[in-house]
């Protein structure tokens, strides 16, 4: 042997993986996807219908707008932005953000309240990695979005629990966020539009939220990846709206306004009127972070400008209206099936919740168990609510191609009814 017989599995190798990381990425919605698809029955001659992850772009019918895709052409082609950019992100996109974000404010944005990131995600890594201290702790909802989980684990920030209430909307609880909350809180996260519930709040709850945290003296981290994307009664309030009240950190990103999720452009705002965040080396520690991080291309910056400011109104307005019809079939195709219950109509963001009763099925164990076999059987993909936060519950995406939609309602609907006690 040319390594004089020695013997691999002996030696002592200095350097192992880091199992913080293999745990963190078992509970990501990816993760459980990968997981779901490795289930599929190869010899269906169906389409695997994928009701579990929250990207459209593969549809026609959810083509960006033209003058988004116009507008990195002409950044590529300009030849002005293939350097490196600044840490922060260039100016041009930096004032074009502060100014999308300012029309619904009351205080406007400067360019120095905007850091550009590698899509919404990179903001939520940011942020999180920034609060955590030594022994602080963070508020998420339940359910929620497990990629903050993740990233919490993976920087050792302690993560407690609030729940969403179904019977109320799907609003905090508040009341439980007070006793949650200690010396060591540094932030409440507040997912609006709201994904997996497809909630969106009232002006009066976004404004309790804002004063609780005030009073626990803790930051508001406001995930407004899906801003606007809202269907219902409730229009779109941005939680920066309180930023007067309490420090609000704003995070976006074009991926699911523009269906352009591939592009990895998103943004990471202060809304604090008050100075207060600067006064707690808070924005130092955000560049420091950003520092030894990637930046996004930096032609994808060069495009921002245009890409927010000539984007019509009627390709939102498309947009929102296919998407509330979606909801719209979804919600009605699935109150019809047995066995599952829909506490609360879709009023926003793709997602809606639903329950499963376990008790009516013969033959399967819980909701990781339904999805695992209806992937098996029917080659419709649904994320079990286990990986945000809710056993025995699905979380169902309805932005896809709607003759999809309906033939995965279908499918849906024969599984049950082939499984329960009943047939
Ligand atoms: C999709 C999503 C993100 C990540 O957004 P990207 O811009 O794709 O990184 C963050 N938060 C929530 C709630 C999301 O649904």
């Amino acid at each position: 042997m040319e390594n004089g017989g020695m013997n691999n599995e002996n030696k002592c190798w200095g350097f192992k993986g880091n199992s913080e990381l293999t745990k963190a990425a078992d509970v990501t919605i990816r993760g459980v996807l990968y997981m779901l698809l490795s289930k599929l029955n190869q010899s269906d001659p169906r389409n695997v219908i994928p009701l579990g992850h929250g990207d459209p772009s593969a549809f026609p019918c959810f083509r960006t707008s033209q003058s988004a895709q116009d507008a990195i052409v002409d950044s590529l082609c300009s030849a002005k932005f293939n350097g490196y950019s600044p840490t922060v992100g260039i100016l041009p996109a930096r004032m074009a953000v502060a100014e999308y974000l300012s029309q619904d404010l009351p205080n406007k944005l400067s360019p120095d309240d905007v850091f550009l990131t590698v899509g919404c995600a990179q903001a939520i890594q940011t942020i999180l990695t920034v609060l955590a201290g030594s022994k602080a702790n963070i508020l998420l909802p339940r359910p929620g979005y497990p990629y903050y989980e993740a990233v919490a684990q993976s920087c050792n920030l302690e993560v407690r629990h609030f729940d969403l209430l179904p019977e109320n909307g799907w609003e905090a609880d508040l009341e439980a966020v007070e006793t949650l909350a200690d010396e060591n809180t540094a932030a409440i996260v507040v997912i609006n539009p709201g994904n997996p519930c497809g909630n969106v709040y009232t002006y009066l709850h976004l404004q309790k939220v804002a004063e609780t945290a005030k009073k626990l003296g803790i930051l508001v981290i406001a995930d407004e990846v899906y801003d606007h994307l809202a269907f219902g009664k409730n229009p779109f309030v941005p939680m920066g709206v309180f930023g007067s009240i309490t420090p609000v950190v704003t995070l976006g990103s074009i991926s699911k306004r523009w269906i352009v999720p591939g592009w990895r452009l998103g943004w990471l705002v202060i809304n604090d009127s008050n100075g207060i965040l600067k006064g707690h080396g808070i924005i130092d520690c955000i560049t420091g972070y950003l520092n030894i991080s990637c930046d996004p291309p930096t032609f994808i910056q060069g495009a921002v400008p245009d890409i927010l400011g000539k984007t019509k109104e009627d390709f939102f307005t498309n947009i929102v209206s296919m998407i509330k019809e979606a909801a719209n079939t979804c919600y009605d195709g699935i109150s019809d099936v047995p066995g599952i219950i829909c506490p609360s109509k879709p009023e926003g963001s793709m997602f809606v919740m639903v329950k499963l009763d376990i008790s009516l099925f013969g033959d399967i164990e819980d909701d990781v168990d339904f999805c695992v076999k209806l992937a098996q059987e029917e080659s419709v993909i649904i994320l079990p609510g286990i990986t945000v936060g809710l056993k025995n519950w699905l979380r169902v995406t309805f932005a896809i191609e709607p003759s999809a939609l309906k033939e995965g309602i279908k499918r849906l609907n024969a599984f049950c009814e082939r499984h329960s006690k009943k047939a």
